[in-house]
């Protein structure tokens, strides 16, 4: 299924710090059901990118639309995370004395937790999102597990499924792979390849390797604004690029 159109776009968006240029003119497109990759060296304004699209962060100056119906400078942080914007940080933030599913289920709950979970229980869509879920993640073996005692990749991708929960559009994720073995690495390339047919996901990460084995296109950011734009293997061989993460 072939979409088109940006389901995200930055239009010369800039933000300062006590006078520091964190974001500097900034442009930005994300197309639906696109797997995009953020690069860039440190105090490149990925964070601060991530920041204003959520609506942590306000810009100075510049427009950030989602869809084309979505002003999300005219929305708080709740508001845009109801819109479809799920951000998952680099540490995981699972509830570790619960099992896997109960997680999933106040994932599902969101703001009104108690009841609804207690509603989401009895409810047969609330149970087959969660086994769909658990199929995606791939921790159906691991459903009755308590979350305190999944491996590190495992807790990621719980964290991951609970996103999924809510049933978002677009979800932005923070260094995924840190900390991760190489077969984790592995299977997180494929969960996010695969999240990405169903919708747009951006990916911050600082592992070549691992950008290379899933992107598509890659962004590279420096001082703020977008240094190149496209292939790993056209942004790599970039004398620009090379330049940055080489100090040159
Ligand atoms: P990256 O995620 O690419 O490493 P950041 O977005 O975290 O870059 O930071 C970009 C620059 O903005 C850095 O120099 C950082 O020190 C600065 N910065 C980010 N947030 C703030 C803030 N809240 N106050 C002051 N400076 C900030």
């Amino acid at each position: 299924d072939v979409r088109h159109g940006p389901i995200l776009y930055l239009e010369d968006v800039s933000v300062s710090f006590d006078g520091f240029q964190a974001i500097n003119g900034l442009n930005l497109t994300i197309d639906d059901g696109e797997l995009r990759c953020i690069i860039g060296p440190n105090g490149a304004g990925k964070t601060t990118m991530m920041d204003i699209i959520t609506g942590k962060t306000r810009p100075d100056t510049g427009q950030v639309w989602f869809g084309s119906r979505h002003n999300l400078l005219a929305l708080d942080e709740p508001q845009i995370a109801n819109l479809g914007i799920g951000r998952k940080f680099q540490k995981p933030t699972v509830f570790e004395a619960l099992d896997v599913t109960e997680n999933l289920e106040l994932a599902m709950a969101g703001e009104r937790r108690v009841w609804k979970t207690l509603l989401a229980r009895l409810d047969h869509e609330g149970q087959a999102r969660i086994d769909e879920v658990l199929e995606t993640i791939g921790l159906n073996d691991e459903r009755y597990r308590l979350a305190g005692v999944l491996s590190h990749g495992q807790k990621q991708w719980l964290e991951i499924g609970m996103l999924l929960m809510q049933r978002p559009r677009l979800l932005l994720v923070d260094e995924p792979v840190a900390g991760m073995t190489e077969p984790e690495m592995h299977r997180t390339a494929e969960l996010l390849t695969r999240l990405a047919g169903q919708q747009s996901v951006v990916v911050v990460e600082h592992d070549m390797g691992f950008v290379r084995s899933i992107a598509r296109q890659v962004t590279v950011l420096h001082q703020g604004s977008v240094l190149a734009e496209g292939s790993m293997d056209a942004v790599s061989s970039d004398p620009r690029v090379i330049e940055v993460y080489l100090g040159g």
